[in-house]
């Protein structure tokens, strides 16, 4: 979004462009544009998004440049929390360990007490900072279809929800709420979300994403749920470069009771063909579901870093109008542990902070950033049709205005010092 800083290109090869900012060297992929040493491109989760002018690029520079040092400064002086200190010698030797094994992390997981939490929480900040510095991806969100054939436990879109009012957006209408979303908020990634809706053909959703692709700059996720291969296939030669794709958990016989007719093995082998088309692969799960035990959440947070380089992870919300209405509210610091052990288990993923723990504790979104996360998602979906959209109830950031939404989110980002430069430790040059 507006948070966004160019980076002048310092080489070029086939594929692919260096990229300086400010003395910081990235490798950044390119399949889009034309692009000469010299030039100034946005970057984003790893791609080139837009090439810009020395012109369009010098105010922007100009004023980054001072905030960008600062920021950094901010981001090393800020931790979850102060006067933290270890009293359990077991935690403090996993914590100093440089891989956490299954059995750390079912440790860490066990974990209740302030003093401790607040010590795994600061350590994952601080390997955060150290591995992927200050850097933090915002992304826009376009629910694009309520209507969706399944029948999740968990969800207030499944099909037997028939006291949920419905909407479908036509592809113009996904192109203007992204165009609006590009040109008009400045984002440069955009997640385009839909229950699985078949009444849209695969040629239906590569056409929204050719259309979105070749005339905004922008990079394209797509959160389809379970297409066929080719679907996706189709969709990555239409341009769409990401998949956001939870497996939901990984114990297959909680999966098969809470998405009815549907094997974990099948979507687990679908997330991998999407790697292996060359998608940048966002996976995780839900996070306090009937039955879920301390090491399916372990065994969770592995698989979604074995597969994926974004990692997903929210608390359930019981919808009402599900068979999980009545199940209580899970304690955010089920959910803080799992983006911990996430940056301790997988150093170099960006990790989420998801709508739903924002949902669940306004205070969540900050806290997040500050257990290991470094990605947030910001809903652009037009504001009448994102309150019908209920997955979940009362989902944070849709009553507020978004011009409001987005500079509260720059504020928080700005306070803590994260900085809108495209770093990943994959692509940083050392
Ligand atoms: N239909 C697609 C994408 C939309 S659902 C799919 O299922 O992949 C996107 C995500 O919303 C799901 O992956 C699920 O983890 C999450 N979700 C659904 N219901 C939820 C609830 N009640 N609380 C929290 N997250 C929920
Ligand atoms: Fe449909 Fe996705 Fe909700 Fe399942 S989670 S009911 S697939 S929208």
């Amino acid at each position: 979004m507006c948070y966004a800083i160019p980076g002048k290109v310092v080489s070029v090869g086939k594929r692919e462009v260096a990229v300086d900012y400010f003395g910081k060297k990235r490798i950044v992929a390119n399949h889009f544009f034309e692009v000469c040493k010299g030039d100034f491109v946005y970057a984003q989760g790893g791609f080139v998004v837009d090439k810009i002018t020395f012109e369009e690029a010098k105010p922007v520079l100009d004023a980054w440049q001072k905030a960008f040092q600062g920021l950094e400064q901010t981001d090393a002086g800020t931790n979850y929390a102060e006067n933290a200190s270890i009293q359990n010698t077991n935690f403090s030797e996993i914590l100093q360990k440089n891989s956490l094994s299954k059995q750390d992390a079912f440790e860490l997981m066990s974990i209740e007490s302030e003093n401790d939490l607040a010590c795994l929480y600061n350590a994952s900040n601080a390997l955060r900072r150290k591995k992927l510095e200050n850097s933090c991806c915002v992304h826009g969100i376009i629910e694009f279809s309520s209507y969706c054939s399944c029948n999740c436990t968990y969800c207030g879109l499944r099909v037997d929800n028939k006291q949920l009012e419905r909407y479908r957006m036509s592809e113009q209408d996904v192109f203007s709420a992204a165009e609006f979303a590009v040109k008009k908020l400045g984002f440069k990634a955009l997640v385009l979300q839909s229950g699985e809706d078949f009444s849209y053909s695969d040629e239906d959703l590569a056409q929204i994403v050719q259309r979105i692709v070749s005339n905004l700059k922008v990079l394209v996720f797509v959160s389809v749920g379970e297409r066929s291969k080719a679907c996706y296939e189709k969709l990555y030669k239409s341009g769409a470069r990401g998949v956001l794709l939870r497996f939901e958990t990984s114990n297959p016989s909680l999966y098969e009771k809470i998405r009815p007719g549907k094997k974990l093995e099948d979507r687990v082998n679908l997330i991998k063909h999407c790697e292996s088309l060359g998608f940048i692969v966002a996976t995780g799960g839900l996070i306090g579901l009937p039955g879920q035990t301390r090491q399916d959440l372990v065994n969770d947070v592995f698989l979604a870093g074995s597969l994926g380089e974004m990692v997903s992870f929210g608390p359930l919300i019981p919808h009402p109008q599900t068979p999980f209405a009545k199940e209580s509210k899970v304690n955010k610091n089920l959910v803080f542990k799992t983006l911990a052990i996430a940056r301790l288990a997988f150093l170099n993923s960006k990790i989420l902070v998801t709508t739903a723990l924002e949902t669940l504790d306004e205070k969540a979104k900050r806290e997040g950033l500050l257990t290991g996360a470094n990605s947030l998602m910001i809903n652009v979906t037009p504001r009448d049709l994102a309150q019908k959209y209920s997955i979940y109830p009362n989902k944070a950031g849709v009553d507020l205005p978004l011009q409001r939404e987005i500079s509260q989110t720059i504020n928080l980002l700005r306070s803590l010092g994260r900085s809108p430069t495209d770093l990943s430790a994959k692509n940083v040059i050392q």
